[in-house]
């Protein structure tokens, strides 16, 4: 509970100030008591309240954007719209891309996830972006701000998408401004029937990249790296989509890290990304899913590579936390993902932070009109 503790060490107008500017709802409740208990030995002086800055030292290191957050399960019930958004008004989170999930079981399923069924097929499915967006446009949230993404994509029938995209653009025209996570490659679904996109597949992607790159909606792309036996088998597709589509604004999701490839040298990693990363300009990587600081980033010495990297490409990488909304989870589990995938922050220069955990590169990447604070020098 490292948010509640930090928000009840609070004792300055300048932390109450920060915090009325930047986070709001129930965090702002909270510091708003602490001001009522404090305002009289704080300082009238305030001396960061002019700056308006975030206070490191002071305020949460969890991010503020989940840019990667599934409404909707594999299979199953779903932990209903507005008790999702709860969540993230009561964690601090101002910000999150509305996902469906690329992979759903078949209704009459009784799996709520695809590892525990192998054979039982997954494919992408229009039915949870369309849940999404109906519960979107009923409950009009305007705290935490969401944007709605298209989950259906089917990477191997390309001719299927843009007939999909004419049809949300006629129920809900204008809505959906995300796309993803779609499934490049997937290893996790080999035996759910899932096979990897192959490059003429990456050709025929053309038409539907042209309207998502004519639109400005950035696409977030699963691409498995490869695996402990071949660490870089796949990396070849990631490449060709890149290659083919570089003015599309392609947001790599886990940096190509799966649990399938638990043990690749975190130097070749970084030196793969930055290759790429130079190369393609409008290339972003998404930091989401645990399975980053479990098998990575909390390895000795590893956290440090990372966050070196990191601060050399301040603005490339988004926060998230690849929570899935099944009804088996809770607030509690919500929290803890947020908590874990927000590790990392805590090792950033101020810049790489304020890009990352305070979502100033996703607001940039997604045509927000907001600007993260600036971090409090002093404070660091
Ligand atoms: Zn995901």
């Amino acid at each position: 509970m490292p948010c509640r503790q930090r928000r009840r060490s609070a004792s300055t107008r300048e932390v109450v100030i920060n915090s009325y500017a930047f986070r709001t709802g129930r965090r702002f409740a909270v510091v708003g008591a602490v001001l009522t208990a404090t305002a009289v030995v704080a300082s009238p002086a305030g001396a960061g309240a002019a700056r308006g800055c975030f206070d490191r030292a002071k305020e949460p290191y969890t991010s503020v954007v989940d840019s990667h957050l599934h409404f909707r399960p594999f299979g199953g019930r779903a932990i209903p719209f507005e008790e999702v958004t709860g969540y993230l008004h009561k964690a601090g989170v101002r910000h999150a891309s509305v996902y469906g999930i690329g992979q759903t079981l078949p209704v009459d399923s009784g799996c709520t996830y695809y590892l525990d069924c192998p054979g039982t097929p997954v494919a992408p499915s229009m039915k949870n972006d369309l849940v999404n967006a109906a519960n979107y446009v009923e409950a009009k949230p305007q705290d935490p701000a969401l944007t709605l993404s298209m989950t259906f994509m089917d990477l191997n029938r390309p001719e299927t998408i843009p007939p999909g995209i004419a049809l949300y653009d006629k129920e809900f025209p204008g809505k959906f401004r995300w796309a993803g996570e779609v499934n490049l490659v997937k290893q996790a679904l080999f035996p759910n029937h899932h096979t990897p996109a192959t490059n003429k597949n990456i050709e025929d992607w053309a038409p539907f990249m042209k309207v998502l790159r004519e639109r400005g909606i950035p696409i977030t792309i699963h691409a498995d790296l490869g695996n402990d036996r071949e660490p870089t088998k796949y990396l070849p597709l990631m490449e060709e989509t890149l290659r083919r589509y570089p003015h599309n604004k392609i947001v790599w999701a886990h940096m190509g890290l799966s649990k399938e490839l638990a043990t690749l040298d975190p130097d070749q990693h970084i030196r793969i990304l930055e290759r790429l990363l130079d190369a393609y300009p409008r290339l972003a990587l998404d930091l989401s899913w645990r399975v980053l600081e479990d098998q990575y980033f909390s390895k000795p010495g590893v956290r440090e590579k990372y966050a070196a990297f990191l601060d050399r490409y301040p603005t490339r990488a988004i926060p998230g936390t690849d929570f899935v909304a099944s009804r088996n989870k809770d607030y509690k589990v919500y929290e803890e993902e947020l908590e874990v995938t927000s590790r990392i922050n805590k090792a950033l220069g101020d810049k790489a932070f304020r890009g990352i955990a305070l979502g100033e590169n996703y607001f940039r990447l997604n045509g927000v009109k907001e600007t993260a604070p600036e971090v409090c020098k002093a404070a660091r």
